[in-house]
């Protein structure tokens, strides 16, 4: 399944659909207009030249976002440091919508992490196509 930046100098193609899309509700995802699908990060192609951004304001970031540097689109999170994981956030915003429908959307809360013991703010929803907040 493939899908790109909005002016398309980016392309992304991941394996399959995502087991599920997460509506994060951290002040990252939040500000960088994310739905996240979660793959292998070796199995995630991409064409094009993301750049790439590293949160400063928390000490230890232990993953960058990435977007294209014409469109500014966020396109993925990737994990950093030595003994990363084999594991990326990929932006389904990218994708066409018609290939999500179906996909469980789970409301992540990382705003309140350490403080909601659901560590979901809202309930699971499904994907309808029109939008992740259906
Ligand atoms: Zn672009």
């Amino acid at each position: 399944m493939q899908g790109s930046c909005h002016c398309g100098a980016v392309t992304i193609r991941v394996p399959s659909t995502p087991e599920y899309l997460n509506d994060c509700n951290c002040t990252l995802c939040w500000k960088l207009g994310t739905l996240w699908g979660y793959f292998p990060a070796s199995q995630v192609e991409f064409s094009g030249a993301v750049r790439t951004y590293l949160r400063s304001d928390m000490p230890g970031a232990q993953l960058s976002a990435e977007f294209c540097g014409s469109c500014g689109a966020t396109t993925n999170w990737r994990m950093v440091g030595e003994d990363a994981p084999d594991r990326m956030g990929v932006n389904m915003l990218l994708f066409d919508p018609a290939d999500l429908t179906g996909i469980e959307v789970r409301y992540g809360d990382r705003r309140n992490y350490g403080t909601n013991p659901r560590h979901h703010y809202r309930d699971p929803t499904i994907f309808d196509g029109a939008g992740a907040n259906a």
